[in-house]
C-alpha cells in the first residue's frame, strides 16, 4: 500500500514535472503557414541559443505594411511555416557565453538584419548588400512570439526613456528614413519635400528638423494626415488638390527643393520626386514598385546636376544616432500614433488588413498580454 502511494507520488511529481518541462519548452507564436492565408495561432519549441546568441522576451513587435506582403505572397518566402515580425524591442531572456554586451534583464532593441559579419560589404558596413543576410521574420522567426532567438550582435540596449513600443517601430520606418536622409546629404538649412506620410515619412519629417531643415513640404492625398503633417510642423501639400511639383514650385519662388524623399512606391511620385528638385538637388527613392520611371535627362538631371539616389534599408551602425535623437524628444510617437494588439492571431490578421486598406495611425504594436 505504503509502496503504491509512492508510486503514486512518484509518477505525480514526474507528471508535473514533464508539464513543467513541456511548458518551460514551448512558447506562443502566430505565424504565416500558408501564403495568401491569414496567420495561425501555434505553439512551437521555445529556441536553443548558441554561443553567440541571445534569447530576447518580445515586449513589443511592430505590424508592418511588409508583413501583409508576405502573407499575401508579394514578396519571395523561402520556408514556411515562418514566425513574421521585424520590428522588435524586449527583454534578455538569456545569452550564449560569448556575448557580454547585454545581460538577462537588459531591455532592447533588435537589429533585424542577421548578415554575416565578415564579408566585403559586412566589413565595410554596408551589411544589407551581404549575400548570406537573412531579414529576421521573413527567412528567420520573428517577434509575432513570445520570445525571439538572434545573434547577439543584432541586439542593442534600449534607453530607458524611449518605450519598448517606439524601440520596435524605430527598427524599421525610423531607420529606413534616417538612412534616406544620409544617402541624400541632407545638410542643415537644406529644403525637403516628402512624397508619402505613413512610418516613413513621419520620421522623415520629424528627422529632417532635427537636422536643421525648416521648410518642409510633405505631399498627401489623406485628409487626416495632412492635418497630422501641419501639426508636425510640415507643410501640407494637398496631392488631390492639384500638381504637387507645381504647388512646391509655387512655395519655393520657383527654386525647388534640395532634398527629396519618395516614399510612396510608385513611377509618378518618383518622377515628382525629381521634378520638384533645385539645383543639384537629391532625390532619395525608398519606395518599391516595378514600374518603370521616364524622365527628360537634360532638363530634369542633367541641366541641374541633379542626382537621382535609391535606398536599400538601413544600417546597425545607424541605429545608435536614432536612439539618440528619441531620447532627446526630436523623434516622438505622439499619443494616438501607436495602438497595441494582443499577441493573437484574430486581432493581428485584423491589423495586417487595415494596413493593407491604409490606416490613419502610424503603427499597430503587438504587445503581448495587451
Ligand atoms: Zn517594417
Ligand atoms: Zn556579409
Amino acid at each position: 500500500m505504503q509502496a503504491e502511494n509512492a508510486r503514486d507520488c512518484f509518477s505525480e511529481l514526474a507528471f508535473k514535472e514533464a508539464v513543467r518541462a513541456s511548458s518551460k519548452r514551448s512558447m506562443r507564436a502566430v505565424q504565416l503557414v500558408r501564403l495568401g492565408n491569414p496567420l495561425e495561432q501555434a505553439d512551437v519549441p521555445l529556441p536553443d541559443i548558441g554561443p553567440a546568441d541571445a534569447l530576447v522576451r518580445v515586449t513589443a513587435c511592430g505590424i508592418c505594411h511588409s508583413d501583409a506582403h508576405y502573407r499575401a505572397g508579394v514578396s519571395q518566402i523561402d520556408s514556411l511555416p515562418v514566425t513574421l515580425g521585424h520590428e522588435v524591442a524586449g527583454l534578455v531572456e538569456s545569452v550564449g557565453e560569448k556575448v557580454t554586451h547585454v545581460s538577462p534583464g537588459d531591455r532592447v532593441y533588435v537589429h533585424y538584419l542577421v548578415s554575416c559579419g565578415c564579408c566585403s560589404f559586412c566589413s565595410g558596413g554596408d551589411e544589407q548588400f551581404c549575400a548570406k543576410a537573412q531579414m529576421i521574420g521573413k527567412h528567420w522567426d520573428g517577434g509575432y512570439a513570445e520570445y525571439i532567438k538572434v545573434p547577439g550582435r543584432n541586439v542593442f540596449a534600449l534607453p530607458d526613456e524611449i518605450s519598448f513600443e517606439q524601440g520596435a517601430v524605430m527598427m524599421c520606418s525610423s531607420a529606413t528614413a534616417l538612412h534616406a536622409l544620409s544617402k541624400a546629404h541632407l545638410k542643415r538649412g537644406d529644403s525637403v519635400a516628402i512624397f508619402g506620410f505613413g512610418g516613413l515619412g513621419f520620421s522623415a519629417l520629424q528627422l529632417s528638423r532635427a537636422f536643421g531643415s525648416q521648410e518642409i513640404y510633405v505631399v498627401e492625398v489623406n485628409p487626416t494626415k495632412l492635418v497630422s503633417i501641419a501639426a508636425l510642423g510640415g507643410v501640407a501639400i494637398d496631392a488631390a488638390a492639384g500638381d504637387p511639383v507645381r504647388q512646391i514650385l509655387e512655395a519655393t519662388g520657383g527654386r525647388g527643393v534640395d532634398v527629396s524623399l519618395e516614399l510612396v512606391g510608385s513611377a509618378v511620385t518618383m518622377g515628382e520626386a525629381v521634378r520638384c528638385l533645385g539645383i543639384l538637388g537629391r532625390a532619395a527613392i525608398v519606395g518599391l514598385t516595378t514600374e518603370s520611371l521616364a524622365l527628360f535627362p537634360y532638363s530634369e538631371l542633367i541641366n541641374k546636376e541633379a542626382e537621382l539616389i535609391g535606398v536599400s534599408d538601413h544600417l546597425a551602425a545607424e541605429l545608435p544616432l536614432l536612439m539618440q535623437l528619441a531620447r532627446s524628444g526630436k523623434l516622438r510617437f505622439p499619443s494616438g500614433t501607436l495602438r497595441s494588439v494582443d499577441l493573437d492571431a484574430m486581432q493581428i490578421n485584423a491589423a495586417l488588413k487595415a494596413v493593407d486598406n491604409s490606416i490613419d495611425h502610424i503603427r499597430t504594436v503587438i504587445v503581448p498580454g495587451t
